[in-house]
């Protein structure tokens, strides 16, 4: 069976079915799309926001499509930036300019309240009918950014039970405890239970 997966990034086509090579699930992207509209993030959670996008393109495909929405929840900041991760320091902001933002709202908090997480939403829509499959991973934020390796908050996120960033791990650990990856795990046991081999 095929899977559209709601993304232009070849490297996240080839990771999905390097994690599905035993399902007999194939992903392809968008570019096997002939119109691939810009979907507006506006919903209030990422579950509107993952739907809105894997509808949008099941309509547009007709076969079974996967959308992500994730972000940041920060304890000191009532959950925020939440929804907004991606543009929490404005509507194009830099990876760098979100982080710096956060740090800057955190000042002077001290570490025991630095507490935070990641969450991931799947939806998987089939025959016209959402599937949701959710993730997270608890941590803390750091005081200044450490590593190089990931994107967008992992050189500020300490994941639980660990005492470096996610950029500093890297992926091979990220791909284990991360909120994507425990997300995709219930996809997988879902797609396997439902169409596997
Ligand atoms: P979206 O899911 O494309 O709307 O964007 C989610 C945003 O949340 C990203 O742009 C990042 O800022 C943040 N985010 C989500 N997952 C991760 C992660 O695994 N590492 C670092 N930042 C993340």
């Amino acid at each position: 069976m095929k899977i559209l997966l709601a993304t232009k990034n070849p490297g996240k086509i080839r990771e999905m079915n390097k994690l599905f090579e035993d399902t007999g699930i194939e992903f392809v992207g968008l570019d096997t799309l002939k119109e691939t509209p810009e979907v507006v993030e506006d919903g209030k959670t990422y579950h509107d926001n993952a739907m809105k996008k894997a509808m949008t393109f099941y309509h547009i495909s007709s076969i079974p499509t996967l959308a992500e929405d994730s972000g940041l929840e920060v304890d000191a900041l009532d959950g925020a930036p939440g929804i907004y991760s991606a543009r929490f320091a404005g509507e194009n902001a830099t990876d760098e300019e979100n982080n710096q933002k956060l740090l800057s709202l955190l000042k002077g908090v001290p570490p025991e309240k630095r507490t935070a997480r990641f969450v991931s939403v799947l939806c998987l829509v089939i025959d016209g009918k959402p599937y949701f499959f959710e993730g997270e991973v608890k941590g803390q934020i750091l005081e200044e950014p450490e590593g190089e390796s990931g994107f967008g908050y992992d050189p500020l996120f300490v994941p639980e039970g660990y005492d470096m960033s996610f950029a500093v791990l890297g992926s091979e650990v990220k791909n284990k405890i991360s909120h994507r990856a425990r997300a995709i795990q219930k996809l997988k046991e879902f797609v396997k239970e439902s169409f596997g081999k």
